[in-house]
């Protein structure tokens, strides 16, 4: 069989080690070498143009159907948890914990969960809201297991390694939040980054209200292409009384997204996180639908005070 494996970026070193093993049962074996950000962005296009009859992807679960056939190979990863004792000091005032983690070390909750139980604190694992699968897992675009204990816990802990996962968590929490890094070794609250957000997304929407023209990114990656809310934005947009056009592209390169100087702002339909962790690689302000939404409001509120009437919703 002809079969094309794609890895995230943290496994790529083991790509061609499973290439052999795939390679000595008989299969024609190629490496996708393009960057992947998860189970929404599979080498589709790849397979096709290789005449694959199989995707491999490792390290994400299904994140939705495709019509393809597509094997996900989850990795699971034995973090140490040596650094649980010392997480103590900065919990011990915090009796019920809310716990969240990536796919790689939901195995490891249970072990988490009995340690902070023999120390005297109850635990709470949530469920997430839609791409996630696992009580307790947190992706970029999933933070339901997070957000659903909020109000039923008195901290949240994540487990993990990176800041990506934790940061989504914190800006959908209000509780007090730590992140325990095994790879690292260190243990940090997090809960700073909500106001730091908050000022950025102010920041975004403020500087979009003098826009004349904005474009609106749509993906083609299968998880995250949304054809019907960029069309949508578009008639918003233009509604509103400024210019629009729909900028396609599988990863979208910032520095191209700068040379576009006819865009006064960017609107994001892709990744929900492009527009949370990649704002400040563009000139021009990069809006979630959400914030654009705000800044037609405030543009409206201002043209009523200017020129009674002149409102365009
Ligand atoms: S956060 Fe973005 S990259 Fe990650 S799974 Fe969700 S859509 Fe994909």
């Amino acid at each position: 069989m002809r079969i094309l494996l794609q890895f995230p970026e943290g496994l790529k070193q083991k790509a061609l080690a499973h290439a052999k093993v795939l390679e000595r049962e008989g299969n024609e074996v190629f490496i996708s070498a393009s960057p992947t950000f998860g189970a929404c962005d599979l080498a589709l296009d790849e397979a096709k143009r290789i005449g694959a009859e199989k995707l491999v992807h490792f390290g994400h679960a299904e994140f939705h159907h495709v019509d393809f056939n597509v094997e996900y190979i989850s990795y699971e990863i034995d973090a140490p948890l040596d650094l649980l004792p010392q997480s103590l000091s900065h919990i011990n005032g915090y009796k019920r914990i809310g716990l969240v983690t990536t796919i790689q070390h939901v195995h490891q909750l249970d072990a988490i969960r009995s340690f902070y139980e023999s120390s005297s604190h109850e635990v709470v694992i949530g469920k997430p809201y839609g791409f996630a699968k696992a009580r307790g897992q947190i992706l970029g675009c999933d933070v339901g297991s997070a957000a659903s204990i909020d109000s039923k816990v008195d901290a949240i802990v994540y487990f993990g390694g990176g800041i990506f996962h934790p940061l989504g968590a914190v800006l959908a929490t209000k509780k007090p939040f730590f992140v325990i890094e095994p790879f690292q070794g260190t243990i940090e609250r997090f809960d700073g980054y909500r106001e730091l957000y908050a000022k950025r997304r102010r920041a975004r929407i403020l500087r979009a209200l003098d826009a004349k023209s904005i474009g609106i990114l749509l993906t083609t990656k299968n998880g995250q292409h949304n054809e019907s809310l960029a069309r949508l934005l578009k008639a918003r947009i233009e509604k509103a009384g400024m210019s629009a056009g729909i900028l396609v592209a599988g990863t979208f390169d910032f520095e191209s997204l700068d040379n576009m100087l006819e865009f006064d702002a960017f609107v994001n339909t892709a990744c929900p996180r492009i527009a949370v962790d990649d704002t400040e690689r563009t000139r021009k302000p990069l809006m979630s639908a959400n914030e654009l939404m705000e800044a037609i409001r405030l543009r409206d509120e201002v043209r009523l005070v200017a020129k009674p009437g002149a409102a365009t919703s």
